[in-house]
């Protein structure tokens, strides 16, 4: 048996976090933490208070395996060494919040105007189109806010583009969070000439530890998610601090961690299809929603294929992943509005190996509708979506890693890759 646990990061000084390169010479922080930078910053921490020199006989170690002795690593570490691996991160994001389903649509003009979600609309098409014998009588275009308006003003609805929409069960549910950014210039000099060299000068956009909340700043709190096996206690002694992201030399990425069981009422209210049920009146599908990025393959580009063969995959991938109650044997995909991202991250646990081949991830916010096309299993699906909710989606891939560095592209060793990713119930729009 697993258990979930949250944990809240409030930053303390400008963060740097797995910097977007915008130009040569411009980088700029990412406004989340992702899991893999999260649980590097954990191992970073276990790592140092490990100790341990070449010169007193014990290798350099750069990631914790459970051969470290703990007796040797701080007492708040010891508990987390064996299971190191068991130990899976989610992204945090500002305040908890999920990314908002690829199908909200909001307000052009004032995104505090509620959001509306086009699924249904685009489930109906979809199924129209896929039975054309049974066209509804009207059938609204596809294009994401064509045809469709604010419930509180006469403007057109957009698709969702930046920001975070805070989750209930926290302060301020619905309000739309943004993290704020401040610019820094560096220049490199010339040692010879004592002047700054013309191509050496690069902006750098930190994250500060402030969001703009509606209108208001407030202070800046990231949230994520931790699985890790029942006999396992992750608490951290209060006031603890962690460094994450990039530039931590120069005083970046402190920031003040807490570690604290899921409240039991977080996971329930993912678990709630009733929207679903009450839409679509159909008890041989469901909808699920990704909160945060998953592994989906890895690999060169991703083949042209039709939308059912690319339908049929999905099914299939969701088919195989581990689950507390095996998927329904006649599970399809009927639906799914996705957005996909290539990265090439480095391979956990090797310093300065990335991957050699692009790693695909299904972004939060990522949405499929599920159905069943034996009736007798139904039940199952059901069964099945909840256990899905209840332990969120596990994605392994082996992956070649070669040095950084270098040009070659043949691999130098293989190593894994793994997201744990939550995944909560499709609602109208609620969160
Ligand atoms: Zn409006």
């Amino acid at each position: 048996m697993n258990r979930w646990w949250k944990i809240r990061l409030t930053p303390r000084s400008p963060f740097l976090i797995a910097a977007k390169r915008i130009t040569a010479n411009d980088y700029e922080t990412l406004d989340y933490i992702p899991a893999r930078v999260l649980k590097a910053a954990v191992a970073r921490a276990i790592i140092e208070s490990y100790g341990g020199t070449p010169e007193d006989g014990t290798p350099p170690r750069y990631w914790v395996d459970p051969g470290l002795d703990p007796a040797r690593c701080r007492p708040e570490w010891r508990e987390w060494i064996k299971p190191f691996s068991e130990i899976l991160f989610s992204d945090a994001m500002p305040y908890g919040a999920g990314r908002p389903p690829s199908t909200l649509l909001v307000c052009k003009v004032d995104p505090s105007h509620s959001p509306q979600d086009d699924l249904i609309n685009r489930y109906a098409l979809r199924k129209a189109v896929a039975a054309p014998g049974q066209l509804p009588p009207t059938v609204e275009s596809g294009d994401a806010g064509e045809g469709r308006r604010c419930k509180e003003c006469p403007q057109r609805l957009e698709r969702w583009k930046s920001g975070w929409r805070l989750p209930s069960g926290g302060r301020q549910p619905g309000k739309v969070a943004h993290v704020q950014k401040r610019v820094f210039t560096r220049v490199e000099l010339d040692v010879w000439r004592h002047t700054h060299r013309d191509e050496h000068l690069f902006s750098v956009a930190v994250g500060i530890p402030e969001a703009l909340v509606g209108n208001t700043a407030e202070p800046l709190v990231f949230e994520g998610w931790i699985h890790a096996p029942e006999d396992v206690d992750l608490t951290l002694p209060p006031g603890f601090e962690l460094r994450v992201g990039a530039n931590l030399g120069t005083g970046l990425g402190r920031m003040e961690v807490e570690v604290f069981p899921e409240p039991p009422e977080d996971r329930k209210r993912w678990a709630e299809f009733g929207d679903w049920k009450k839409e679509v009146h159909d008890p041989s599908s469901v909808a699920l929603v990704l909160v945060t990025d998953a592994l989906y393959g890895v690999g060169g580009k991703r083949p042209v294929a039709s939308l059912e063969e690319n339908l049929a995959e999905y099914a299939r991938w969701w088919q195989s992943r581990p689950s507390a109650i095996p998927a329904p044997s006649s599970l399809t995909v009927s639906y799914a509005s996705i957005q996909y991202e290539s990265r090439y991250p480095f391979v956990a646990g090797q310093p300065g190996i990335r991957t050699v081949d692009p790693l695909w991830y299904w972004l939060g916010g990522s949405l499929f509708v599920f159905s069943v096309t034996d009736p007798a299993e139904e039940e199952v699906l059901l069964q099945w979506a909840t256990a899905v909710v209840k332990c969120g989606v596990r994605s392994d891939v082996s992956v070649q890693g070669a040095p950084a560095w270098s040009q070659d592209e043949s691999p130098a060793l293989s190593g894994s890759e793994t997201t744990w990713t939550p995944v909560r119930a499709w609602s109208a729009g609620k969160l």
